[in-house]
């Protein structure tokens, strides 16, 4: 299965078997690290360096409550 690297587009191939949510898969075109998020239907969200905040750009928006 693949996916299209949001950074440069290139197809990254991921072998489900061998993921779980929650690992991160890196590009190797430019060596973006991808979280997997969801294994079915597969989905991959970039994963800062800066680690995940309700700032950064999210497939799942979380409700923040007070
Ligand atoms: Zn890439």
């Amino acid at each position: 299965m693949a996916v299209v690297c949001p950074e440069c587009d290139n197809p990254i191939t991921v072998n489900v078997d061998e993921v779980d949510e929650g690992e991160t898969v890196q590009c190797d075109e430019c060596g973006l690290d991808l979280e997997v998020v969801s294994l079915d239907p597969l989905e991959l969200a970039p994963v800062d360096d800066t680690g995940y905040d309700d700032e950064a750009v999210s497939p799942v928006e979380e409700e923040e409550e007070e």
